[in-house]
């Protein structure tokens, strides 16, 4: 099923874009919970976590490689960031359409409230 993460990929609605290449997609989050918030997002529409599969491997490797590259360029890179992928409910996913939440900018706080 489509989100909004595939009319953003689809230049339907606008995003403010840091990073692309052919498989991968990178923009703001519309509503930052830290200084630097990025969501890091396969083109290929899968919806969660649970849905990989062994054939997107190598994708799922490529979406790590952009964290790196995302985090040099934003200048987050040697003081440190996190990542976070939420899965469905426990998780408090809301959007559908896997992605990863690259934070930084700050000295994040605890993991799990
Ligand atoms: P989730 O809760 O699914 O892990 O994260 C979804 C994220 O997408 C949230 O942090 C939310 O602020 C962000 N988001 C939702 N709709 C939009 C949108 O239209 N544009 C952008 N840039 N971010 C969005």
């Amino acid at each position: 099923m489509p989100t909004i993460f595939t009319k953003i990929i689809n230049r339907e609605i606008p995003a403010d874009i840091v990073y692309e290449n052919e498989k991968i997609l990178a923009f703001k989050d519309i509503n930052p919970a830290a200084p630097v918030h990025v969501l890091i997002v396969p083109k290929k529409e899968i919806p969660t976590v649970n849905d990989i599969q062994k054939e997107d491997k190598e994708l799922i490797g490529e979406m790590y490689l952009a964290v790196g590259e995302i985090a040099k360029k934003l200048g987050i890179a040697e003081d440190g960031y996190r990542v976070i992928t939420n899965c469905n409910y426990n998780g408090g996913q809301e959007v559908f359409h896997l992605h990863f939440h690259l934070l930084g900018g700050k000295k994040l706080g605890k993991l799990v409230e």
